[in-house]
Protein backbone atom coordinates (compact mmCIF):
# COMPACT_ATOMS: atom_id res chain seq x y z
CA UNK A 1 0.00 0.00 0.00
CA UNK A 2 1.49 3.54 -0.50
CA UNK A 3 1.56 6.02 1.99
CA UNK A 4 -1.12 8.05 1.12
CA UNK A 5 -3.37 4.84 1.11
CA UNK A 6 -2.33 4.52 3.89
CA UNK A 7 -2.57 7.72 4.95
CA UNK A 8 -6.20 7.83 4.25
CA UNK A 9 -7.01 4.04 6.06
CA UNK A 10 -5.87 5.45 9.48
CA UNK A 11 -7.91 8.72 8.43
CA UNK A 12 -10.84 5.82 8.15
CA UNK A 13 -10.07 4.20 11.75
CA UNK A 14 -10.08 7.01 12.90
CA UNK A 15 -13.30 8.65 12.02
CA UNK A 16 -14.91 5.65 13.23
CA UNK A 17 -12.66 4.69 16.02
CA UNK A 18 -14.56 3.69 19.76
CA UNK A 19 -10.62 2.82 21.19
CA UNK A 20 -11.37 5.65 24.24
CA UNK A 21 -14.41 7.48 25.99
CA UNK A 22 -13.70 11.03 24.34
CA UNK A 23 -15.37 8.93 21.17
CA UNK A 24 -18.60 9.28 23.21
CA UNK A 25 -18.86 12.87 23.12
CA UNK A 26 -17.30 14.46 19.79
CA UNK A 27 -19.42 15.06 16.69
CA UNK A 28 -16.70 14.69 14.23
CA UNK A 29 -13.06 13.12 14.89
CA UNK A 30 -10.04 14.79 13.32
CA UNK A 31 -7.95 12.82 11.93
CA UNK A 32 -5.27 16.08 10.41
CA UNK A 33 -4.40 16.81 7.20
CA UNK A 34 -1.55 17.73 4.52
CA UNK A 35 0.41 16.26 1.88
CA UNK A 36 1.87 12.67 2.02
CA UNK A 37 5.12 13.38 2.31
CA UNK A 38 6.40 17.09 3.89
CA UNK A 39 9.15 18.53 5.98
CA UNK A 40 7.15 20.20 8.90
CA UNK A 41 4.26 18.73 10.98
CA UNK A 42 2.79 20.47 13.16
CA UNK A 43 1.00 18.91 16.71
CA UNK A 44 -1.68 20.27 19.03
CA UNK A 45 -3.36 19.06 21.85
CA UNK A 46 -6.83 18.23 20.42
CA UNK A 47 -9.98 18.94 18.49
CA UNK A 48 -11.75 22.34 20.10
CA UNK A 49 -15.59 23.14 19.32
CA UNK A 50 -14.82 24.39 15.51
CA UNK A 51 -12.68 21.25 14.92
CA UNK A 52 -15.30 19.08 16.07
CA UNK A 53 -18.12 20.15 13.97
CA UNK A 54 -15.78 20.26 11.06
CA UNK A 55 -13.76 17.19 11.34
CA UNK A 56 -10.73 19.36 10.32
CA UNK A 57 -7.63 20.70 12.57
CA UNK A 58 -7.23 24.46 13.47
CA UNK A 59 -9.92 25.74 12.07
CA UNK A 60 -11.07 27.83 14.69
CA UNK A 61 -9.95 30.87 16.46
CA UNK A 62 -6.30 29.66 17.30
CA UNK A 63 -6.51 28.01 13.68
CA UNK A 64 -6.85 31.75 12.60
CA UNK A 65 -3.75 32.87 14.81
CA UNK A 66 -1.85 29.66 13.57
CA UNK A 67 -2.26 30.53 9.69
CA UNK A 68 -0.83 33.90 10.96
CA UNK A 69 2.26 32.44 12.38
CA UNK A 70 3.23 30.43 9.42
CA UNK A 71 2.13 33.28 6.66
CA UNK A 72 5.40 35.46 8.66
CA UNK A 73 7.33 32.55 8.33
CA UNK A 74 6.64 31.96 4.46
CA UNK A 75 5.26 28.66 5.59
CA UNK A 76 1.38 28.11 3.52
CA UNK A 77 -0.43 26.03 5.51
CA UNK A 78 -1.19 24.15 2.46
CA UNK A 79 2.41 22.80 2.94
CA UNK A 80 2.39 21.39 6.56
CA UNK A 81 0.68 18.45 8.27
CA UNK A 82 -1.51 19.37 10.65
CA UNK A 83 -2.98 17.33 13.54
CA UNK A 84 -3.46 17.07 17.31
CA UNK A 85 -2.50 14.39 20.23
CA UNK A 86 -5.63 12.99 20.69
CA UNK A 87 -8.05 12.90 17.23
CA UNK A 88 -11.30 13.61 19.57
CA UNK A 89 -12.18 16.87 21.69
CA UNK A 90 -12.22 16.55 25.29
CA UNK A 91 -15.55 17.65 26.54
CA UNK A 92 -15.35 20.88 27.38
CA UNK A 93 -12.18 20.85 26.45
CA UNK A 94 -10.40 19.38 29.44
CA UNK A 95 -6.82 18.24 28.98
CA UNK A 96 -6.65 14.54 27.43
CA UNK A 97 -6.44 11.92 30.13
CA UNK A 98 -3.09 10.09 30.00
CA UNK A 99 -4.60 6.69 28.80
CA UNK A 100 -6.53 8.46 25.94
CA UNK A 101 -3.07 10.20 25.07
CA UNK A 102 -1.39 6.72 25.27
CA UNK A 103 -4.46 5.32 23.23
CA UNK A 104 -4.70 7.84 20.45
CA UNK A 105 -1.10 8.38 20.17
CA UNK A 106 0.15 4.37 19.99
CA UNK A 107 -2.74 4.04 17.46
CA UNK A 108 -2.69 7.06 15.26
CA UNK A 109 -0.13 9.52 15.45
CA UNK A 110 2.95 7.56 15.86
CA UNK A 111 1.98 5.86 12.50
CA UNK A 112 0.98 9.46 11.14
CA UNK A 113 4.12 10.72 11.76
CA UNK A 114 6.25 7.49 10.20
CA UNK A 115 4.17 7.58 7.31
CA UNK A 116 4.61 11.94 6.56
CA UNK A 117 8.45 11.38 7.77
CA UNK A 118 9.04 15.35 8.86
CA UNK A 119 12.13 16.40 9.52
CA UNK A 120 10.52 19.14 11.97
CA UNK A 121 8.25 18.34 14.10
CA UNK A 122 6.86 21.36 15.96
CA UNK A 123 4.41 20.24 19.09
CA UNK A 124 1.86 23.49 20.28
CA UNK A 125 1.51 23.31 23.52
CA UNK A 126 2.60 20.91 26.76
CA UNK A 127 0.65 17.64 25.89
CA UNK A 128 2.43 17.61 22.21
CA UNK A 129 5.55 18.37 23.95
CA UNK A 130 5.22 15.61 26.28
CA UNK A 131 5.40 13.27 23.71
CA UNK A 132 8.85 14.16 23.04
CA UNK A 133 10.08 15.56 25.97
CA UNK A 134 9.03 14.21 28.95
CA UNK A 135 8.94 16.62 32.01
CA UNK A 136 10.40 19.14 30.25
CA UNK A 137 8.71 23.01 30.65
CA UNK A 138 7.73 24.68 27.78
CA UNK A 139 8.92 28.01 29.19
CA UNK A 140 12.31 26.94 29.71
CA UNK A 141 12.67 25.11 25.91
CA UNK A 142 10.28 26.88 23.54
CA UNK A 143 12.11 27.57 20.01
CA UNK A 144 15.30 25.11 20.53
CA UNK A 145 15.56 22.76 18.19
CA UNK A 146 16.20 19.21 19.72
CA UNK A 147 17.09 15.87 17.99
CA UNK A 148 15.04 13.01 18.85
CA UNK A 149 15.81 9.72 16.86
CA UNK A 150 16.11 10.84 13.48
CA UNK A 151 14.08 13.93 13.05
CA UNK A 152 14.18 17.42 15.04
CA UNK A 153 11.27 18.33 17.31
CA UNK A 154 10.75 22.87 18.56
CA UNK A 155 8.45 23.05 21.32
CA UNK A 156 6.34 26.12 20.88
CA UNK A 157 3.68 27.85 23.19
CA UNK A 158 -0.04 27.08 22.22
CA UNK A 159 -1.32 29.32 19.61
CA UNK A 160 -4.67 29.70 22.05
CA UNK A 161 -2.39 30.29 24.78
CA UNK A 162 -0.79 33.33 22.88
CA UNK A 163 -4.17 34.22 22.17
CA UNK A 164 -5.45 34.74 25.40
CA UNK A 165 -2.03 35.49 27.54
CA UNK A 166 -0.98 38.74 25.39
CA UNK A 167 2.45 38.62 26.14
CA UNK A 168 3.35 35.15 25.46
CA UNK A 169 2.49 36.51 21.43
CA UNK A 170 5.38 38.14 21.16
CA UNK A 171 7.53 34.83 22.02
CA UNK A 172 5.65 32.70 19.60
CA UNK A 173 5.60 34.97 16.76
CA UNK A 174 9.43 35.18 17.49
CA UNK A 175 9.96 31.26 17.71
CA UNK A 176 7.93 30.58 14.35
CA UNK A 177 9.86 33.21 12.85
CA UNK A 178 12.93 31.16 13.48
CA UNK A 179 11.24 28.33 11.35
CA UNK A 180 12.96 28.70 7.90
CA UNK A 181 16.68 28.75 9.30
CA UNK A 182 15.68 26.07 11.97
CA UNK A 183 14.40 24.10 8.54
CA UNK A 184 17.73 24.80 6.87
CA UNK A 185 19.72 23.32 9.91
CA UNK A 186 17.66 20.62 9.94
CA UNK A 187 17.80 20.04 6.40
CA UNK A 188 21.97 20.07 6.78
CA UNK A 189 22.11 17.75 9.68
CA UNK A 190 19.64 15.25 7.90
CA UNK A 191 21.28 15.27 4.23
CA UNK A 192 18.05 15.60 3.16
CA UNK A 193 17.78 18.65 -0.10
CA UNK A 194 15.18 21.05 0.10
CA UNK A 195 12.38 19.95 -1.80
CA UNK A 196 11.81 21.67 -5.82
CA UNK A 197 8.83 23.95 -6.90
CA UNK A 198 5.43 22.55 -5.40
CA UNK A 199 5.13 21.42 -2.08
CA UNK A 200 8.40 23.42 -0.44
CA UNK A 201 7.45 23.57 2.65
CA UNK A 202 8.91 27.13 3.24
CA UNK A 203 8.97 29.84 0.54
CA UNK A 204 10.74 33.18 0.40
CA UNK A 205 9.38 35.89 1.86
CA UNK A 206 10.22 39.64 2.87
CA UNK A 207 10.19 38.19 6.50
CA UNK A 208 11.63 34.94 5.76
CA UNK A 209 15.43 35.72 4.03
N1 LIG B 1 -6.44 23.48 19.45
C1 LIG B 1 -5.75 22.36 19.18
O1 LIG B 1 -4.87 21.96 19.94
N2 LIG B 1 -6.02 21.72 18.06
C2 LIG B 1 -6.95 22.10 17.20
O2 LIG B 1 -7.15 21.44 16.18
C3 LIG B 1 -7.66 23.28 17.50
C4 LIG B 1 -7.40 23.95 18.63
Amino acid sequence: MDDEKKLEKLAKQIKVCTRCELHRSRTEAVPGEGPTHTEIMLIGEGPGATEDKQGRPFVGASGRFLDQLLEQAGVTRADVWITNVVKCRPPGNRDPLPDEVETCTSNYLRHQIEIVNPSIIVTLGRHSMGLFFKGAKITQIHGQMRKVEDRFVIAMFHPAAALHQQSLKSTILSDFARLPELLKEARAELGKPAPKGKGKAVRKTSRSK
